[in-house]
């Protein structure tokens, strides 16, 4: 029972790391990244929570990136959190997100939705990771969206009304200061990228030539179907496989259930017997 994409409070999910290492044990979950986006600071209250119930936690985040112009989500797992070169680029990383929420914020003002940054900005838990998540949340909170995919199809989403362009981390930095930390970089649920084929072989070279090494196979509640198409395109480009729930919270939009995902198919090599903590060392 193994998740490698989950999300805490500390980021746009509604447990606390925690609550959600708890909720995970109590799934059956026996192998746990977090990755909250753009910080690492869940991970030192996972950790003990996890020696508690038996869980070994893995250390994760997912990196947003700028890549040709598109929103890329690259997670980082089995790094050593303390290094400078991958906390200086998340900390750059965070630094503008508060002032982009202002700016969605002016753009949903003018579609006649008033106050939604510093409503965001309230019900974010750490404001630092201000997210579209937490825009989501109010629309919802004041009716004028059912759920938070709609919020995204309706406001947030790309090319959407209220969608404002921003410039994250470059693909090379964020993958070559995974990599500086010592971890495995990973692309995340790449199903929901809307890139052509041929984008998506792209990003997937330009991702290797830096020294990604893995991709998710599975991700959320994406179904065999794409487990298929993505464990194909792993073993082309000699992937490594991940997967994860990307779970946010009981209540939201957020796909898988926490802590357990489908089997791979069995041509993928998992990433985590690439680990260096147990279940299956990886050498240094
Ligand atoms: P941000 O980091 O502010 O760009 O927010 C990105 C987050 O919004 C993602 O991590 C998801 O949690 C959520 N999100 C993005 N696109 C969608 C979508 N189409 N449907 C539901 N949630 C989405
Ligand atoms: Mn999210
Ligand atoms: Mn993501
Ligand atoms: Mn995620």
């Amino acid at each position: 029972m193994i998740d490698l994409h989950c999300h805490s409070t500390v980021s746009d999910g509604t447990l606390t790391p925690a609550e959600l290492v708890r909720a995970a044990s109590e799934n059956g979950c026996t192998l746990l990244a977090l990755t909250d986006h753009d910080h690492t600071g869940g991970l030192h209250e996972a950790r003990q929570t996890a020696q508690t119930c038996g869980i070994t936690l893995i250390n994760g985040v997912e990196i947003s990136v700028t890549w040709r112009g598109n929103t890329v989500h690259i997670v980082g797992l089995d790094f050593d959190a303390d290094n400078p070169v991958l906390q200086k680029l998340l900390v750059q990383n965070r630094s503008g997100r508060i002032e982009r929420i202002h700016r969605i914020g002016e753009k949903l003002a003018k579609q006649g939705i008033h106050g939604a940054a510093e409503a965001a900005l309230s019900i974010a838990s750490n404001p630092e990771t201000v997210s579209r998540t937490h825009l989501a949340e109010f629309l919802i909170q004041q009716g004028y969206v059912r759920n938070k995919q709609q919020a995204f199809t309706k406001y947030l989403g790309h090319g959407k009304a209220a969608a404002v362009a921003h410039e994250w981390a470059t693909l090379q930095d964020a993958v070559e200061a995974i990599i500086q930390a010592n971890g495995i970089a990973v692309v995340a649920h790449p199903m929901r990228y809307h890139f052509s084929a041929t984008g998506k072989r792209r990003l997937l070279e330009e991702f290797k030539s830096y020294g990604g090494q893995a991709v998710e196979v599975q991700s959320g509640s994406s179904g065999l179907n794409d487990r298929l198409n993505y464990a194909l395109l792993a073993e082309r480009f000699h992937l490594l496989a991940s997967v994860g729930s990307d779970f946010h919270a009981y209540n939201r939009y957020s796909g898988g259930t926490l802590g357990v995902c489908p089997e791979l198919p069995p041509i993928c090599r998992p990433v985590w017997e690439h680990f260096r903590q147990s279940p299956i060392s990886r050498p240094d």
